[in-house]
């Protein structure tokens, strides 16, 4: 029997769309019948099981699933056993506490004998721990901001991305202590076949990863600032140097990050570089 591994994501929410994407970008046929909880790839050896998040860490970790893309912050919460095996990069969060607007917050020590609402009552509890702060942690599973309007808490732990629902709610901000993105995790000890299956699959995501942020960059130089122009572009290897049909011209291309893009344009530009184009990359193997 051929070997599949089994990989469970979001069916709906804020990884679902990433997640496929990201599985697509790696070259999987997946033709989802749409109301479908478990697809088979058509090219590639892998089983896509589609789940709330909150169940990803434990089907993981006993090993109904091989791999699943859930957030750090579910399966730090789960506190399943699982290996993390990459960071994706994608739905990144934090983990904070908000107190009403018109507290003053004095630091940690404000907590000392409140009531927190979570949904994360055991990552909350290890930073209350770790600072010595003894507060009730109560646990709802959901619309957490409102628990201080209907006095149900003193303060908040919640999912924080811009702030915005915070502010809604008449809240602040006043710790940031857990950052969060999507990871790839895995069963402990995933045996010989799936582990090879799994490494096929990660080579294929850190070539889409390293593609995203790399753009791929083409422009003239007059043939005296090649040596400068070169300097600037640190390339793969080097530059590509190919001469153009005007005389004293040559057409460069290589391939820069996009972080230092705006920055390079200019000296590129100083330095007497002409009509330069940059492209996505797709794909980027080295
Ligand atoms: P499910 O129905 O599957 O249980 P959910 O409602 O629990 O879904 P989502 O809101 O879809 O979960 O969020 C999934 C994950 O996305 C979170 O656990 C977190 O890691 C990340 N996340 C949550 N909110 C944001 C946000 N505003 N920005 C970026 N990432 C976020
Ligand atoms: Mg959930």
């Amino acid at each position: 029997m051929e070997t599949v591994l089994r990989i469970a994501v979001q069916s709906k929410g804020r990884l679902s769309e990433k997640t496929q994407d990201l599985l697509k970008q790696c070259g999987l046929d997946l033709n989802s019948g749409g109301a479908q909880l478990m697809i088979k790839a058509s090219n590639f050896p892998l089983e896509v099981l589609f789940l709330r998040d909150d169940d990803i860490p434990g089907y993981v970790s006993s090993g109904v699933a091989d791999i699943g893309v859930v957030g750090e912050n579910v399966a730090d919460e789960k506190g399943y056993k699982v290996e993390t095996v990459h960071r994706l990069g994608f739905a990144k969060c934090r983990l904070s506490i908000a107190i009403p607007r018109r507290f003053e917050y004095t630091g940690t020590e404000y907590l000392e004998g409140k009531r927190i609402a979570t949904s994360y009552p055991r990552i909350l509890g290890n930073y209350l721990k770790e600072k010595g702060v003894n507060a009730a942690v109560s646990e709802i599973s959901g619309s957490v901001e409102i628990a201080p309007a209907i006095e149900l808490a003193d303060a908040v732990c919640d999912i924080v991305s811009t702030g915005s629902t915070l502010i809604a709610n008449g809240l602040k901000e006043v710790e940031a202590f857990y950052k969060s993105e999507a990871i790839l995790i895995a069963t402990p000890g995933l045996n010989g076949g799936k582990k090879e299956i799994l490494e096929k699959l990660l080579f294929r995501i850190k070539a889409c990863q390293k593609a995203k942020k790399a753009k791929y960059i083409v422009l003239n130089a007059p043939n005296n600032k090649i040596d400068e122009i070169s300097s600037m572009l640190p390339g793969m290897k080097s530059p590509t140097v190919t001469p153009l049909a005007i005389e004293g011209w040559s057409s460069m291309s290589s391939v820069i990050n996009e972080d230092e893009f705006w920055d390079i344009c200019e000296k590129l530009h100083d330095a007497g570089a002409e009509g330069v184009l940059v492209m996505p990359i797709e794909k980027m193997i080295y």
